[in-house]
């Protein structure tokens, strides 16, 4: 099996995943087909929504369906010609107790279908579940990976490993680094369904996360149960590749409707925010007259279009660079999307290492959240960790930062070329979101591909006067010039790097405060005081 990635933003990617009937394009939305009642034919989720795997349950075609689909094979019973995945029939565990099956009885049974990718059967640790009961659907998962890894015949079925551990992260750290060890095609992420209906969705980041960092990244993570729209943008930055849901159709039959943003009911909506087929051709009213089971049909391919357009909407943003810059909007949403954006900060360094240093596009910083995204990180890192200021400079001029980017190429900045030109100078600019910039790496990606609101928020200001403290900590300048404006990132730093000063024995001036600090008269007082201090 190979899983080959093309495009990678956070620790979300595009890649291909080859199976026999056909490659899987990640992240990918598998829907739900029951085998048995289904609103929206396999035919038409291929030729239609022109989506090329599905996820069926392998448990109800063996109870329903086995004699027809050993027969003809998994593919003819659905009439669905691309790829198909089936689950062992792990989800009825949870839902019914126990199912009548054994392990490698339903993995024969999948093989013989010819399934393309196969879930084994896991024991899904579920929600309301004590840490004895965790502990044993972790080793009974294991125990049943190792029987049905033996049992299997077929070369070319991928073989899915589920993670369990429910919300003991220890338990899931320990199911992870134990499935890797199995020869799995695809990881997946049991039981977070209970946990996602319940909007807990920085506890989902934690498994996730703890998942993740747990398993070989060369290989595919598939989340169960996640079909929202709203939070597939977030669960894909985290790693997920591939998801499976039915709630396009679960829905679709409660009369609700789907947006990226949150779900409506059909009843209450007046005007239909959406262009797909369904929507242009009807109203909410047209829907709600039409008999119950056309307009559950109606509802459900509004739902799933929306669910394949946000899917679309990740891929565009990994090749953008700026599925960050999605999640923030999409976490504005909700709140509970919100409070996940704000969990991600303890991963913050682990998806830094992950996500590529340069990007098609610029970044647009949204806000304190984005404080936590990689490039924030990686320019912080970068300024403790590996840069050293030019040799010989023993005077750190600090500079406001002005509109035009790079810096160095701005009239204000040109107003200083004999300062610039000054050895025993080194230049930096102080302002938002990096804190500070060193004048000769201003060109170096994204700082000056980055826009940023000012005047900024508390906390990002809180954070820029932390970093223009530490870079100047963390360096050997005799003195420090502040050349301040009437900000309050500026008004901040001056009592700060007065009282670093005073404690380090450094030189620290100002050489001037002020609303023009670019008029002739206070690029002339920051000459003399460079000359006074030099
Ligand atoms: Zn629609």
């Amino acid at each position: 099996m190979s899983f080959e990635v093309t495009s990678k933003d956070l620790l979300g990617r595009i890649g291909t995943i080859d199976t026999k009937s056909g490659k899987i394009e990640t992240p990918h939305l598998l829907p739900v087909v029951n085998p048995l009642t289904q609103p929206i034919s396999p035919e038409d989720i291929l030729k239609i929504f022109r989506c090329n795997a599905i996820i069926t349950n392998a448990y109800l075609v063996k109870k329903n369906l086995a004699s027809e689909a050993l027969a003809n094979g998994i593919h003819r019973v659905l009439d669905y010609d691309s790829v198909v995945v089936t689950d062992s029939g792990a989800y009825q565990i949870l839902e019914y107790g126990n199912v009548e099956v054994q392990p490698d009885e339903i993995a024969l049974f999948q093989e013989a279908i010819g399934t393309d990718v196969a879930v084994i059967l896991d024991v899904p640790t579920g929600w309301a579940t004590n840490r004895t009961r965790a502990a044993w659907t972790v080793n009974e998962t294991i125990r049943r990976a190792d029987l049905t890894l033996k049992a299997v015949t077929r070369s070319d079925v991928l073989w899915e490993g589920p993670i369990q551990g429910g919300t003991f992260l220890d338990l899931v750290a320990k199911s992870a680094k134990e499935m890797s060890q199995r020869p799995f095609a695809v990881y997946s992420l049991g039981s977070p369904t209970p946990i996602m209906e319940r909007y807990m969705f920085d506890r989902l980041t934690d498994m996730i996360m703890t998942a993740k960092m747990n398993i070989p990244l060369s290989k595919p993570l598939h989340l169960f149960g996640a079909g929202h729209p709203f939070m597939l943008a977030l669960v894909t930055a985290l790693g997920c590749d591939l998801f499976d849901s039915a709630s396009y159709a679960i829905f679709a039959k409660q009369g609700r409707y789907l947006t990226e943003s949150g779900t409506l009911r059909l009843r209450e909506i007046e005007y239909f925010p959406c262009s797909c087929p369904v929507c242009q051709r009807h109203t909410p009213k047209d829907l709600i007259e039409l008999d119950r089971t056309e307009a559950e049909r109606k509802l459900a391919e509004h739902n799933l279009f929306i669910c394949l357009e946000e899917i679309r909407r990740i891929k565009q943003a990994i090749i953008e660079g700026r599925l960050w810059e999605l999640i923030e909007i999409r976490a504005r949403s909700h709140p509970s999307l919100l409070q996940a954006l704000g969990a991600l900060k303890k991963y913050a360094q682990f998806i830094e290492r992950h996500t590529p240093s340069t990007k098609k596009k610029g970044l647009l910083y949204l806000g304190p959240h984005g404080l936590s995204r990689p490039e924030i990180i990686r320019h912080r890192l970068r300024l403790i960790e590996s840069y050293r200021s030019p040799k010989a400079r023993q005077i750190l001029v600090l500079l406001p930062q002005v509109h035009k980017k790079p810096y160095h190429t701005s009239p204000q900045l040109a107003s200083l070329s004999t300062i610039l030109r000054d050895r025993r100078i080194h230049v930096c600019v102080y302002g938002f979101p990096y804190g500070v910039v060193p004048l000769e790496i201003d060109d170096v990606y994204p700082l000056s591909q980055t826009e940023s609101p000012t005047p900024t928020d508390l906390e990002t200001e809180r954070y820029c006067a932390k970093i223009v403290q530490e870079h100047v900590a963390s360096s050997n300048y005799e003195t420090v010039v502040l050349h301040a404006t009437n900000d309050s990132l500026s008004r901040r730093l001056i009592p700060s790097l007065r009282r670093f000063s005073k404690e380090a024995k450094r030189r620290f001036t100002i050489s001037y405060k002020g609303d023009t600090p670019w008029r002739k008269d206070a690029v002339k007082a920051l000459s003399n005081t460079v000359r006074r201090v030099g």
